[in-house]
């Protein structure tokens, strides 16, 4: 456990848990180790999934 990884939350620094991630379709998911939130892999790298798993629309 990484104690000083919400503090790098707090500056927007958010690090994916390892071991966690998993393929869906054509983009990667995974947790913030630090908070917690969702995130996802696409063209630009791990960023935080502002769009809630299931309210995505077609
Ligand atoms: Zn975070």
């Amino acid at each position: 456990m990484n104690l000083l990884q919400p503090v790098y939350c707090l500056f927007g620094k958010h690090h994916r848990s390892r071991g966690r991630a998993w393929g869906d379709g054509s983009v990667y998911r995974s947790w913030c180790k630090g908070c917690g939130k969702p995130m996802i892999r696409d063209l630009h790298g791990w960023h935080l999934d502002l769009q809630p798993p299931g309210e995505k629309k077609p």
